[in-house]
């Protein structure tokens, strides 16, 4: 099946920071996927987590599983409205990669150790990931990735960031709208996530059937179930409940946003970038009802005592690291020190640069590694 003429497609790339000569049997949004797949970040999304932290048990979301179910889904979506499913799947596999240990309170805790030189975002550190930070080619930092892939991954940014990154966040500056792969990737985000969470909470007893009935999207698939299998064991059951939500929010997405692209008339990757709305989204009903499983989710599980309490040490973790290693950046590995006294000369603000060298460190940590590097530092009777 041939792309829309909305999609991307090679030949109208903005193209690499590094030029590179193109790839011989694969598209050059191929190209990008491998090269996440291949990168050392990717890896460590296997031992980072979202909401539960990894040792609680097998069975939960890490961010390595989410950024596959994302992957999933945005890709038959993408085949459904025929967008160019390479570049799709390379944003929803790279999406998350600046993601610290300890998911959303470990990037609260980063930032405000950030807050005197500027800041942390998980998403420009996912940016810097495949831009900068992974070391891995003779010819170029990072992974040298096309415009539309960085763009996919660059989701939020303010425009004063915009300013400092340039062309791949000129958007945020203009107000415009990213290409429909990346739009799309975004939302597949939103689903993949607001599923697994339900899934996980209710594994891990954090939340009930009985609560989650209140919710519209919740109950509408679970009577459905209920009518159709009453005598259904409880796992199966829910993960009926599931399917058929993702699959309810998958149509809803797809359908609308035929509507949508017809209604814009878009007909080229520039024509979504310029139109006044994203082209890519739910329906009016679909979306307050997303909305309202959003906000149950971060009352009733993300803000669940026992999550709060793993927040709060992950958050210790986290700062303590962070002073620690700013007050004597000598107790880092060496190639960390390597870097920091790069900063004496390069850099105009010497403590700023030691600060995010600091910051890149910590970021890429999974949880167990910071788990146990905070053992190294603080528990006398473990090995340094
Ligand atoms: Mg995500």
């Amino acid at each position: 099946m041939s792309l829309a003429s909305y999609a991307a497609s090679d030949d109208q790339s903005r193209g690499r920071r590094y030029q590179e000569s193109s790839p011989s049997y694969r598209s050059e949004y191929q190209r990008d996927r491998d090269r996440i797949v291949h990168s050392a970040a990717f890896r460590r999304l296997e031992y980072k987590t979202q909401v539960f932290v990894n040792h609680e048990g097998d069975l939960f979301r890490t961010r390595l599983t989410h950024s596959i179910e994302v992957a999933q889904i945005a890709r038959s979506v993408a085949r459904s409205l025929r967008l160019n499913e390479d570049l799709t799947e390379a944003i929803a596999l790279a999406h998350d990669l600046g993601h610290t240990p300890f998911g959303h309170t470990g990037q609260d805790a980063l930032n405000a150790c950030m807050k005197d030189y500027g800041g942390f975002e998980h998403n420009l550190q996912s940016l810097r990931v495949v831009d900068e930070l992974e070391e891995r080619y003779a010819e170029f930092p990072g992974l040298n990735l096309t415009f539309e892939a960085r763009e996919g991954i660059l989701k939020h940014c303010s425009t004063k960031m915009a300013r400092e990154i340039g062309d791949v966040a000129s958007r945020f500056i203009n107000k415009t709208q990213p290409g429909a792969e990346a739009q799309l990737v975004n939302l597949a985000d939103e689903i993949a996530y607001n599923n697994h969470d339900v899934d996980d909470g209710l594994r891990y007893g954090l939340i009930e059937l009985d609560q989650l009935r209140e919710i519209q999207l919740f109950a509408e698939q679970y009577d459905e179930v209920q009518k159709l299998y009453p005598d259904l064991v409880p796992r199966r059951r829910i993960h009926e409940i599931i399917r058929r939500m993702i699959n309810r929010m998958v149509v809803d997405l797809v359908e609308n946003s035929q509507r949508l692209l017809a209604e814009a008339g878009v007909t080229t990757a520039d024509s979504v970038r310029a139109a006044a709305q994203p082209v890519i989204g739910y329906s009016e009903e679909l979306r307050s009802q997303a909305l309202e499983l959003k906000r149950f989710l971060r009352s009733s599980l993300y803000n669940h005592y026992r999550v709060r309490r793993m927040s709060r040490k992950s958050a210790l973790i986290i700062q303590q690291l962070f002073e620690t290693f700013m007050g004597d950046v000598r107790l880092l590995p060496p190639q960390y020190q390597e870097k920091i006294e790069a900063c004496k000369e390069a850099a105009d603000e010497p403590e700023t640069c030691r600060a995010r060298i600091i910051a890149d460190y910590i970021a890429g940590m999974t949880d167990r590694y910071a788990i146990a590097e905070h053992r190294r530092l603080f528990t006398p009777e473990t090995p340094v």
